[in-house]
């Protein structure tokens, strides 16, 4: 178990300042890119073992995201580093002001199962990048993957910057007890809540990324046949059991019957006819998640797929339609293979209704039409996403990433998670060649005629 006397080791050494040079930081980075890379096939295995993901999926969303992410770190480290100048205001003068990037100590990583290698690491690049130590707390759920992590960490780091520490609800609650100078934290939106309030025990800032039911629109201006193909990616990768996948689909109610065509078209195409044969489609995580999912499943609303195998722990892709917000589907975030589909007529009463909701993290917009695009960046609350495709915003470093309300408090990738695990220090550097008596006392109306001629207040 680690408990204070491990932890203290991690501040300690934090407080060596070892952690904080670029080159420190440049030559970890690198070694971790290096062991990613050697060890991408047995990380493909373990991710198959646990959750039956297609060496194509753990590829891309698992191994190739952090090797982008962490190629990308490097190149633009140094910069991050860089003290920034800002102008000194007149009444500062004379004096110069920056800010500093300072590493926030030991920070603590606990990750969810659905993408455990990718959501468990690709904040630790931040962590390092930003000259942190960092404790990494990966799911109990994908046992073959947390082991993995383990190995590339022991082989990467000392155990007094980077460790990790196995086990789910016990060992996550006595970690919580500790000192840490940030948690950040990836799970589910009631665990969130756990997390925010042991840290509120310590003031522990938090970073959390949540969850909830991100909304897909498609209106009779778009293309169908690229949304159906796009929507049925995305909403069946991972078998939905992705934090930005689209959970409910609203459709115009002209366009409403050939979409609904195209989609059936499309998962035919994605998975074939028995899609429990497919190769691609990965597997629930448990039965628990199997069952929950089994529940929402109404037989009557089903217009494709509804197959389901609990000892396979398979469901097969399935469209539901007639949902109302009232359905168990619509009740939580489905977070598997079950597309709600909803209709609409007007965008702007749509967006109205949306926004009612908890504030999802992603939503995404079919349109060709700039005034609904306009509309729905405008109006509609959500975390981040995209018009005319869905997901892939999550994997451009460029963009900050997170959720806002229930579905999450903070940001990162790129630039973002440099920023995330650094303190802005605020420095102004004063030069004694002048010293203007007017702000000491003994006050004067003479001084305060100056200052009120400063301000601009006569
Ligand atoms: P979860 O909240 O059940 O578990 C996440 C982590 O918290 C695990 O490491 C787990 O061991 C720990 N944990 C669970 N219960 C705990 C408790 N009572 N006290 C302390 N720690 C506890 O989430 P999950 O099921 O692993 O992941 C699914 C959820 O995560 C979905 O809601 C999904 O939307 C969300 N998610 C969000 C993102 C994002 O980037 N925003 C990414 C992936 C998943």
């Amino acid at each position: 178990m680690f408990h204070n006397p491990q932890f203290e080791q991690m501040q300690n050494h934090f407080d060596t300042g070892e952690t904080r040079p670029l080159k420190t930081r440049l030559d970890l980075l690198t070694k971790l890119e290096m062991v990613i890379k050697s060890d991408s096939d047995k990380i493909a295995q373990a991710l198959y073992q646990d959750l039956r993901k297609p060496e194509q999926e753990s590829l891309i969303s698992e191994v190739a995201f952090l090797i982008e992410e962490i190629g990308y770190t490097k190149k633009h480290l140094k910069s991050w580093m860089m003290p920034t100048k800002v102008k000194t205001p007149l009444a500062l003068l004379p004096g110069k002001s920056t800010i500093h990037y300072d590493p926030l100590g030991v920070v603590l990583i606990i990750g969810p199962w659905n993408y455990p290698f990718q959501l468990a690491l690709a904040p630790l690049i931040g962590a390092i990048a930003a000259g942190n130590c960092a404790v990494i707390k990966p799911s109990e759920l994908t046992p073959h993957t947390s082991k993995i992590i383990v190995e590339i960490i022991k082989k990467v780091f000392r155990p007094e910057h980077v460790q990790v520490v196995e086990g789910g609800v016990d060992e996550t609650t006595e970690l919580l007890k500790l000192k840490w100078n940030h948690i950040f934290f990836t799970g589910s939106t009631s665990v969130g809540q756990i997390i925010m309030k042991a840290a509120a025990e310590n003031l522990i800032p938090v970073t959390l990324e949540l969850g909830g039911k991100s909304p897909v629109i498609v209106t009779k201006t778009s293309d169908l046949n690229l949304a159906a193909r796009r929507i049925v990616w995305a909403k069946f990768y991972n078998t939905g059991q992705t934090c930005v996948a689209p959970d409910y689909l609203y459709v115009q109610s002209s366009v409403k019957n050939k979409l609904v065509e195209l989609l059936k078209e499309e998962i035919q195409k994605q998975f074939g006819k028995d899609p429990q044969k497919s190769r691609d489609l990965t597997r629930i995580i448990n039965v628990r998640n199997h069952q929950r999912l089994c529940q929402m499943i109404d037989n009557e609303k089903v217009v494709f797929g509804g197959d389901v195998d609990e000892d396979d722990l398979c469901i097969a892709p399935t469209l539901l339609e007639g949902v109302s917000w009232q359905d168990p589907v619509m009740q939580e975030e489905i977070f598997g293979p079950i597309l709600p589909i909803l209709e609409f007529d007007d965008l702007k009463s749509l967006i109205a209704l949306i926004n009612k909701e908890p504030r999802p993290l992603s939503a995404y917009l079919f349109s060709q039409a700039t005034t609904e695009q306009t509309m729905f960046t405008e109006k509609l609350h959500f975390g981040g996403g995209c018009i005319n495709d869905l997901i892939v915003h999550l994997s451009h470093p460029e963009l900050p990433f997170g959720g806002l309300g229930s579905s999450g408090i903070g940001s990162y990738h790129g630039h973002t998670s440099f920023l995330t695990f650094s303190h802005q220090k605020s420095l102004m550097l004063r030069y004694s060649l002048f010293d203007f008596s007017a702000r000491y006392a003994p006050y004067s109306q003479r001084k305060l005629n100056f200052l009120k001629k400063i301000f601009g207040l006569s």
